[in-house]
């Protein structure tokens, strides 16, 4: 049994990722948002469509549909808070997950 301290013995194959896999092309198979700890809120009214949130998601976790953001995709998004932090019109928040289950 390898002692998983001895990090100098593991190659990167071998390195436990959270159950992800480090294969190309397969993140869509894995529903990250389980991750999350606090989730970005849309505030439709106040949102201009300028997709600065959609080209800054690590995680393509903004939904655009005919140039027009139509929602957040919650089983991906990982709650990083980067979208939030770009909008410049208060379009979207940062809140914690239990008070989004509360609503
Ligand atoms: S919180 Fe992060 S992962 Fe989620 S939609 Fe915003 S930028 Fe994407
Ligand atoms: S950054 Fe803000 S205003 Fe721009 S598309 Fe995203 S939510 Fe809407």
């Amino acid at each position: 049994m390898k002692d998983v301290r001895d990090f100098e013995s593991w190659d990167y194959t071998q390195i436990p990722l959270g159950g992800v896999s480090i294969e190309a092309g397969n993140s869509d198979d894995y529903e990250t948002g389980g991750w999350r700890s606090i989730r970005p809120v849309w505030d439709k009214d106040n949102c201009t469509n300028c997709m600065l949130c959609w080209v800054s998601c690590p995680d393509s976790s903004i939904l655009v549909k005919d140039q027009e953001m139509t929602g957040i995709d919650y089983q991906h998004c990982k709650g990083c808070g980067i979208c939030a932090e770009e909008c410049r019109f208060e379009a979207l928040k940062m809140i914690p997950e239990n008070e989004a289950e509360a609503e």
